[in-house]
């Protein structure tokens, strides 16, 4: 029945398309099993709950609130941890009190998190010393160690993601729920010394928090809404068979709805308008981004409007610019006015990571958190020259004290990345270095 509806529904119409990115799975009765059992779990989210996001970033797309989106590159199973989780979710709580308070503005919380397990890649193979095997596509398709077993493609994966994504939400609605996201408790987010400035400035507006909440407790205010905080999830929809396979009918409208995650995006790699990924997302009715990087035109992104967002629902599409600093101030202003000129409605973020991505001398895949902060600020000039609306930011980060990101007031330098680098895919922002960035992006948010 249910089944009838998906297809009914246009949901297998991708299978048509070419589909990027996928693994070449090397046993498909294992595929179909996984996938079989996939299709009766029951789903991560609800649609509601996608509705109410969807009506969010329309909001942030006419700039009364303001997208908060991060977590890590690529998350891995054996790090969904406890302590991991919740050094993630404070980082995020920490930052958007930051840029609540900063900039008076709501902020909207959405995790790369809870199912953040598929990644493109831009080769197949990886050689080390001379040794060649299939790339690491993510903990869902097969493992990062260096050997040929660990590297096939394994179907059972898909299960264990989705066993680890509910893991991982169960989580974080408990801590955001709980008691933990108290904003009472907002002094005790903090960690480490006070003696760094990002942790002293904190301390310093966490006080100024503290004080306005007691004033407004001896006034007889109403404290309901400081308890809990609503946070939703996300992640790249690069797995189709994973995505379509926890695909429901919504039962309230009787439409498609993708239920591993809040909101899905469609990476730079994958967004070609034939493709499967454009078709697959397409037919399902979650709030959904798409990357642009430096090569995409104003005529790319009307036409994936088009395909995306037929009916110009607000905050149905999300455009996350990823151009690089030093092309941000050129490439974006024709795409941005081009969207505005067609009024389509499109929410705008800024994801200030991947145009921005080296190897260091000493090895290391790395960013350098001054040139991430200038896209960032080049994102803000564009929108403010054009009359349009900055809606939020994407970025990479983790709760823990690594070394991934150059610079940062700590000043981690070359030699520095080798003292915690853990990433298996992309450099990410330290528990530090993200508060840092809120503090300078509330700035840019109320200038
Ligand atoms: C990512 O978000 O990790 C990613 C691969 O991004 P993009 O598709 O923008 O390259
Ligand atoms: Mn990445």
């Amino acid at each position: 029945m249910t089944e009838a509806a998906l297809q009914a529904a246009g949901v297998d119409s991708y299978l048509a398309c070419e589909a990027k990115q996928q693994p070449a799975w090397p046993d498909q009765d294992a595929l179909e099993r996984a996938t079989a059992r996939l299709r009766e779990v029951p789903p991560l989210v609800f649609a509601g709950e996608a509705d109410v996001l969807r009506g969010h970033l329309a909001a942030a797309g006419r700039g009364e609130a303001f997208v908060l989106q991060g977590g890590d590159c690529a998350e891995i199973f054996a790090e969904a941890t406890a302590d991991r989780i919740r050094n993630k979710i404070k980082t995020i709580l920490q930052m958007a009190v930051v840029l609540t308070y900063g900039a008076s503005t709501p902020v909207i919380k959405i995790g790369r998190m809870a199912g953040q397990y598929a990644k493109p890649r831009s080769s197949d193979t990886e050689t080390r010393d001379g040794v060649t095997l299939p790339a690491y596509r993510g903990d869902i398709v097969n493992s990062f160690a260096f050997t040929e077993e660990a590297r096939v493609p394994n179907p059972d994966r898909l299960l264990d993601a989705y066993h680890v994504s509910a893991s991982t939400l169960n989580l974080i609605r408990a801590f955001t729920t709980g008691g933990f996201a108290d904003l009472r408790r907002v002094h005790q987010w903090n960690k480490g010394f006070a003696a760094n400035p990002a942790y002293a400035r904190y301390d310093q507006m966490a006080g100024e928090i503290d004080r306005a909440v007691r004033f407004m407790a001896a006034a007889g205010g109403e404290f309901d809404a400081l308890r809990t905080v609503e946070m939703f999830s996300s992640h790249e929809a690069l797995l189709l068979d994973y995505e379509r396979a926890l695909t429901r009918i919504d039962s309230r409208s009787g439409l498609p709805y993708d239920c591993s995650a809040h909101l899905l995006w469609i990476g730079e790699r994958t967004r070609e308008l034939d493709g499967a990924h454009v078709e697959f997302m397409s037919r399902i009715h979650n709030p959904i981004a798409v990357k642009l990087g430096p090569t995409s035109t104003a005529a790319d992104a009307l036409a994936l409007s088009e395909r995306l967002n037929p009916n110009g629902i607000e905050g149905r599409l999300t455009f996350v610019a990823r151009m690089g600093a030093d092309k941000v101030r050129d490439v974006l202003p024709g795409i941005v006015e081009g969207v505005r000129d067609s009024g389509v409605p499109v929410t705008w973020l800024t994801d200030p990571m991947h145009g921005n991505t080296f190897t260091s001398e000493s090895g290391f895949k790395t960013r350098s958190f001054d040139t991430i902060l200038d896209e960032v600020a080049g994102f803000f000039e564009v929108h403010r020259a054009l009359g349009t609306v900055p809606g939020g930011l994407h970025v990479e980060l983790t709760g823990d004290d690594v070394t991934e990101v150059l610079g940062g007031t700590e000043e981690i330098d070359d030699e520095g990345l080798a003292f915690r680098y853990e990433t298996k895919v992309d450099p990410r922002l330290n528990h530090q270095q993200s508060l840092e960035m809120a503090f300078l992006v509330a700035e840019l948010l109320s200038a």
